[in-house]
């Protein structure tokens, strides 16, 4: 191969940059020629692809985002939109793709090496659920702006006798919810791995405040319930004030932490040696700190994220 592309896909995730960074330099070590594709899959149907050299990618390692943009693009699974976007790339003379995003980008990945087009899939998202990887690229960021809005939340509870909600990212999967409520040393935890019952949890703050509790934290996936409802439902059962904050996509923006920077490197290097290997049709993932790689479709379809139990366990037991 001569010539590779870059996009990021789906929802942006702090550290995408660096990842981005890492194709492209590795790409020109290699001597290859780079083109960065704007605006993920849409870009690619719109032909918007650029050449990147080493300055393109200059000073973007400390930025969250990602310079290229993100878009969601559901017609990507519309197979002409597809054969348009291969298209596109052949005209650029781009033999091979790297994407960064969730498991919906690795769909669009998949279907476009099984064109006979080889992506290497590279997970960006906060909300680690991808399978094959302990972590995705944003996470240990997200998890930070997490645990530090939850630290500014307890300042203020405590003066005021306060229950605070917390409603943390993640779509279905609990890991932040479950990692920032330890890191945050927030008293309950709700997260979709576990069945919720919400009558229970107001039955464990009002014997909490019972016994003197002075404030409490309840740290709660997104996507569970209503949380202005809920902390409208603990204040009522227990007299105290409640307040709901979302976090929102705060988290979603942000320096990279050095974790994520350096993670996105590895990945991002990696799958340029992958493709030079002649590969395609495999994301990359950390596991026990080593740089592995899995078939996209396995990651998808096959592997299933491990829920976290443990940590979940460790925040009730530290509580
Ligand atoms: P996040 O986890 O942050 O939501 P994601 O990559 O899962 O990221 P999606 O919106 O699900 O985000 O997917 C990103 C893009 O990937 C879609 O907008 C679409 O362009 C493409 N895509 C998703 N599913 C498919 C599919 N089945 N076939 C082809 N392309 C797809």
């Amino acid at each position: 191969i001569k010539r590779i592309g870059v996009l990021t896909s789906g929802g942006d995730a702090p550290g995408m940059n660096a990842a981005i960074r890492a194709v492209v330099r590795t790409g020109l070590h290699h001597d290859l020629e780079v083109f960065g594709i704007h605006s993920g899959y849409k870009g690619l149907h719109q032909n918007d692809i650029v050449q990147l050299d080493r300055h393109s990618v200059s000073d973007v390692i400390t930025r969250g985002g990602t310079f290229l943009g993100s878009a969601r693009f559901p017609e990507f699974k519309d197979e002409a939109v597809r054969l348009q976007a291969v298209e596109n790339l052949k005209q650029h003379g781009i033999d091979a793709l790297v994407v960064i995003g969730g498991d919906g980008s690795y769909m669009g990945a998949m279907c476009l090496t099984e064109l006979g087009f080889p992506c290497i899939g590279i997970p960006g998202t906060i909300d680690n659920d991808i399978a094959g990887t302990d972590f995705t690229i944003g996470f240990d960021t997200a998890l930070n702006v997490a645990v530090e809005a939850i630290d500014r939340l307890r300042d203020t509870c405590s003066s005021h006798n306060r229950i605070s909600v917390v409603e943390i990212m993640g779509r279905h999967c609990g890991d932040l919810t479950s990692s920032a409520a330890v890191a945050g040393g927030a008293e309950y935890v709700i997260v979709p791995e576990v069945a919720f019952d919400q009558s229970e949890l107001i039955l464990q703050i009002h014997e909490g405040v019972a016994k003197g509790k002075k404030h409490a934290i309840v740290a709660i996936c997104e996507n569970m319930c209503d949380v202005n409802r809920l902390a409208y439902d603990i204040q009522a059962a227990t007299g105290r004030d409640t307040r709901a904050t979302i976090l929102g996509h705060i988290q979603r923006g942000g320096t990279p932490t050095a974790q994520d920077r350096i993670m996105a490197s590895r990945m991002g290097a990696r799958a340029v040696e992958l493709l030079l290997e002649g590969y395609g049709g495999r994301c990359m993932g950390l596991q026990s700190n080593h740089i592995v790689h899995h078939d996209i479709i396995d990651c998808i379809k096959h592997l299933k994220r491990p829920f976290n139990e443990e940590m979940y366990q460790l925040s009730n037991t530290l509580f």
